[in-house]
């Protein structure tokens, strides 16, 4: 048995060794940046598959640029850049470089967020953003608290878990709860149904609106039939955001369902989250204030590198449904402060460090900027695009994104949505624009999230362009003299 080489341990003996892998980090990523031509290469599948297959984790290459080479061969040269301006698919944001310098830090240091002992500062730090965020939202000072999580979809887990222990106080059996919640929400939200031992029927869809907002008269009625049919509703999640349509459920009407039927308030305000920091749009979320709990992504609308999230709660005692104790760590007795007793995760990042780093060096004014430029963007794309005749666009986003389609007046609903399912596929594989798709009421269309202030109109209408002249081409099926 060889020594081990402890040079690879991020040690004080080791500095030399730390700043030159880094710095050697660095620079790769620095150059793949100053060749970058478009947002993707259009990989397919199978080609990013083979060469990762191919290499022998047994056989380690036992050289740091060698492995960095090899890393930038199976991934990075083929990443995908969410600061291109040509990417427009997913919930996807480009990063603030404060956050990145924590990440450095996060990641060296190692804190772990789970007990005092394991985090000092790291733990007050942290709750002050939340305290902080909790205050935007206006949460009263006395009760408001929260935690940092993984992601919305965990903040959403988590806010049901407590939900599903409110009114299992009141000794509703787990069988009778409901969570209502609009048809468009986040798959979370129905997801987290099923992971609360509620079974997938617990999860009730309410219908939308004309604008793609729940419904509140349907909700009421939702809300009544439970009452008849002997059901007890846990909570409703409005949607301060959907992923699709951007658009934001009326919070005061459900808040005022709420109160009447004695039923936890959630808001899903993963996506819309950063209004909080928007001096100008900030009103969109008038009556958040009246919730229970709220989902917040920094890593989508605050500009945050994945992972950085939060569940915030009005009701301190409420996080009790989370919280075990264990001698080993946390015990009943301890008094130190302990995160781990309101987390669903024990160890855990100190992401709040990115955030916190962010607001220090730029201020939330400028996040806020970041995220107005982009929602001002996405209603400048709608609105020309509802003037052009081949493109075909569905209810105006109250945040950054535009759902359309190619449209062709010879194509049926079927051909339609092959061609934009083609059209998108082709601009993957072209490597110079990334766009998304979804389903509106059953039919095929394609989606532009906005999340990028350095994009421009220009940027984005060259995707439509993109958009059109693969509309035009792939969309030729009809002989030219039939159009
Ligand atoms: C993205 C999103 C989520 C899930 O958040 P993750 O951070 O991806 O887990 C939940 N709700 C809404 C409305 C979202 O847009």
């Amino acid at each position: 048995m060889s020594a081990p080489h402890l040079e690879h341990l991020f040690h004080p003996d080791n500095a030399r060794e730390y700043t030159s892998g880094i710095t050697e980090a660095i620079r790769l990523l620095v150059d793949q940046l100053a060749t970058l031509e478009g947002p993707t290469t259009g990989i397919s599948p199978e080609l990013a598959a083979k060469p990762v297959a191919e290499v022998d984790l047994d056989d380690p290459l036992l050289d740091g640029g060698a492995a960095l080479a090899e890393v930038s061969r199976l991934w990075l040269e083929d990443a995908v850049w969410f600061h291109d301006p040509s990417y427009a698919a997913h919930l996807n944001c480009p990063v603030v470089i404060p956050a990145l310098v924590g990440e450095l830090l996060i990641a060296a240091v190692n804190t772990s967020m789970d007990t005092f002992d394991q985090s000092v500062g790291g733990t007050f730090m942290e709750r002050r953003l939340i305290d902080w965020t909790a205050a935007r939202a206006g949460y009263p000072e006395a009760t408001r608290d929260g935690i940092f999580t993984s992601g919305g979809s965990q903040s959403n887990l988590q806010a049901l878990l407590l939900a599903r222990g409110e009114a299992e106080r009141r000794g509703v059996p787990l069988d009778r709860l409901r969570f209502l919640t609009s048809e468009d929400s986040h798959f979370s939200i129905a997801k987290s149904a099923r992971l609360l031992g509620m079974g997938d029927a617990a999860a009730i869809a309410i219908p939308t609106d004309a604008d793609r907002r729940m419904d509140v008269v349907a909700l009421r009625a939702a809300l009544d039939d439970c009452v008849v049919d002997g059901l007890v509703p846990a909570a409703v999640v409005a949607t301060a955001g959907t992923t699709d349509f951007g658009v934001i459920d009326p919070l005061h009407a459900i808040a005022d369902a709420c109160q009447d039927f004695n039923v936890w308030f959630h808001v899903d305000a993963a996506y819309g989250g950063g209004l909080l920091a928007s001096p100008r749009y900030r009103h969109l979320l008038d009556g958040i204030e009246r919730s229970n709990s709220i989902t917040i992504d920094y890593h989508k609308t605050w500009f945050q590198p994945v992972s950085s999230s939060a569940l915030l709660v009005r009701d301190l005692a409420t996080m009790q449904h989370a919280s075990w104790y264990a001698d080993y760590l946390n015990p009943r007795e301890s008094e130190n402060p302990n995160q781990v007793d309101k987390s669903l995760q024990t160890t855990r990042r100190f992401d709040a460090l990115k955030l916190w780093l962010t607001l220090r060096t730029m201020g939330a004014d400028q996040i806020g900027a970041y995220l107005e430029s982009v929602i001002d963007l996405a209603r400048e794309v709608y609105d020309l695009l509802g003037a052009q005749p081949d493109i075909e666009v569905v209810a105006p986003s109250q945040l950054s994104t535009v759902v359309f389609r190619y449209r062709d007046p010879l194509l049926d609903e079927e051909a339609l949505g092959d061609l934009n399912r083609r059209i998108r596929a082709e601009m993957w594989s072209g490597g110079r624009g990334v766009v998304a798709a979804t389903k509106v009421d059953g039919r095929q269309f394609l989606k532009l999230t906005l999340l990028n202030p350095k994009a421009s109109v220009q940027d984005v209408l060259e995707l439509i362009e993109q958009v059109r002249a693969l509309g035009l081409s792939l969309g030729r099926v009809v002989p030219e003299v039939a159009r």
